[in-house]
């Protein structure tokens, strides 16, 4: 079986233990050996970062963007193979597994133009005689923690402005998916960056990834996961005001309304909830639908349900993956049970499949006759389980829709511009969408949420370098 290593100061360096990463489309491939790294290798990860930053910080944008440009094409040249092996390890499809490679490659692209347009400001001061100059400069060392969904595309979309910025990176991927952030650590160790400015570690959040949130090495920490986890990274670097910034769960609502076009709204809901087995943190878990037209759309999502082709997600035709494993598939079928107990009707789907290999294949579900105090509509279950609430007008859908903890990504579907207008100015969600799927977003403009999916800076496109950069003002009486 293949082995593989961590990236520390430049080094592959091993360990004893290891971490064997299975297909989640069958459990008989496994796809590696991948070394766990230890709590001291952790230490000499962040030691590198810290010893490269000196130089790093001073080194010449041209040559960051050079690096990054080099790590796009790569990625963008081998995009078919670096989809197969996401969708391999992580179980979306294999399109969908080279559409996140190719945008991991654009991102990487996005930030070598960026690297060259880090600009400040300069503004006469109110005192005569004094120029006052407002600039940017690197934070330092970064710890980035990653979630299993988007493999590749989320640690790109830190990476590579951190880079970009000046900073230097200690890279922890999420566990089960170690096989991608190999693969992106691989490309970027031979695209011309010192030893140290780039590190990867793979291993558990609370072997690996606490160490990187309490050291003081570490000036800052780029989160995207769990709202759980989220919590912990909070209040270990608030506690030593390290600058964080997190990504949480969502419990993203489409709004349907009664002068939608109802083919779009029907597909807006599929793709939404149900794409890459429902496992985004933008998929649209609770359909908000006025009443005149619930009917016709429920039994219209039914029928676009019973069609989908769920099976291995590198065979041809498969349109829903397997969930990612074992756990979470247990996640999913105790929400169902949830569901059922909470006195939602269950219209189809839910329950797990037989395929031709060994996965974790499930049907997917939607609840109808749910409303917004069930567990189903309030808890994030990052699996595919959609369910439907029934509301008098847009008022009522608005206030559906806002009634949840969460606030990442929100929907409508509408032919009023009256009624796309105010949802866009009255939704709590950071990213918002008038007829088109909750989720599915653009690698060049900022990316996040309000309420408790989100906190700190935007990630992506100009805005991400709020994050990755300090702004500094200097006063000079030339
Ligand atoms: P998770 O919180 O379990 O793990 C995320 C990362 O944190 C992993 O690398 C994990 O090893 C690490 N981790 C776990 N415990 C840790 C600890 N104590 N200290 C430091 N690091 C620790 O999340 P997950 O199950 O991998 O991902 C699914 C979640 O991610 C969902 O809630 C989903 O909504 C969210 N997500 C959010 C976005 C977004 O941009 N808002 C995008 C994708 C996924």
């Amino acid at each position: 079986m293949d082995k593989f290593q961590n990236l520390i100061a430049g080094q592959w360096t091993g360990s004893d233990d290891h971490l064997i990463n299975i297909n989640p489309s069958d459990t008989n491939d496994i796809i590696g050996e991948y070394a766990k790294g230890t709590a001291a290798q952790a230490s000499d990860a962040i030691e590198a970062a810290h010893q490269a930053f000196a130089d790093w910080r001073h080194s010449s944008i041209q040559h960051r963007s050079d690096c990054l440009d080099a790590i796009g094409n790569e990625i963008l040249a081998r995009k078919d193979e670096l989809g197969r092996l996401l969708a391999r390890e992580e179980g979306k499809t294999l399109p969908e597994g080279i559409g996140e490679a190719t945008r991991a490659g654009q991102i990487f692209k996005f930030f070598a133009g960026e690297a060259l347009r880090i600009a400040g400001e300069t503004l006469q001061s109110v005192r005569p005689g004094i120029d006052v100059e407002v600039f940017r400069q690197p934070v330092g060392p970064i710890a980035i923690i990653t979630p299993w969904n988007f493999p590749i595309a989320i640690p790109a979309w830190k990476i590579a402005p951190a880079l970009a910025f000046g900073n230097t990176v200690v890279f922890k991927p999420a566990e089960l998916v170690p096989g991608s952030a190999w693969a992106l650590a691989e490309i970027i160790s031979r695209a011309g960056l010192p030893n140290g400015v780039f590190n990867m570690i793979i291993g558990e959040g609370a072997e690996i990834g606490e160490p990187l949130l309490h050291d003081q090495r570490i000036k800052a920490v780029s989160f995207t996961g769990s709202t759980k986890t989220g919590a912990i990274v909070a209040e270990a670097c608030s506690g030593r005001n390290a600058r964080y910034q997190l990504e949480m769960g969502g419990k993203n609502p489409l709004i349907v309304l009664n002068d939608c076009d109802l083919d779009n709204a029907v597909n807006c809901a599929i793709q939404g909830a149900y794409f890459s087995t429902g496992q985004r943190c933008t998929a649209s878990s609770r359909l908000i639908v006025e009443a005149k037209i619930h009917d016709q759309f429920v039994e219209k999502v039914r029928l676009g349900i019973d069609d989908l082709i769920v099976d291995h997600a590198l065979a041809d035709g498969t349109q829903i993956g397997p969930v990612v494993d074992h756990a979470q598939l247990e996640k999913n079928l105790r929400y169902i049970e949830i569901g059922k107990g909470e006195g939602a009707q269950l219209l189809t789907g839910g329950e797990t499949i037989e395929r031709s290999t060994p996965g974790f294949f499930q049907k997917p579900a939607l609840f109808v006759a749910t409303d917004d105090t069930m567990r189903i509509n309030r808890e994030e279950i990052f699996g595919p389980v959609a369910s439907v609430i029934k509301v008098d007008d847009f008022d009522q859908a608005i206030a559906v829709a806002n009634n949840t903890s969460f606030g990442l990504s929100a929907g409508i579907c509408t032919n009023s511009l009256r009624s796309a207008s105010r949802f866009k100015s009255e939704i709590e969600a950071g990213m918002v969408m008038v007829n088109a799927p909750t989720a599915g977003v653009d690698y060049h403009v900022p990316f996040g949420g309000t309420k408790g999916s989100s906190f700190g800076p935007r990630e992506q496109g100009g805005y991400a370098k709020d994050f990755y950069t300090v702004v500094k003002t200097a006063y000079t009486n030339p």
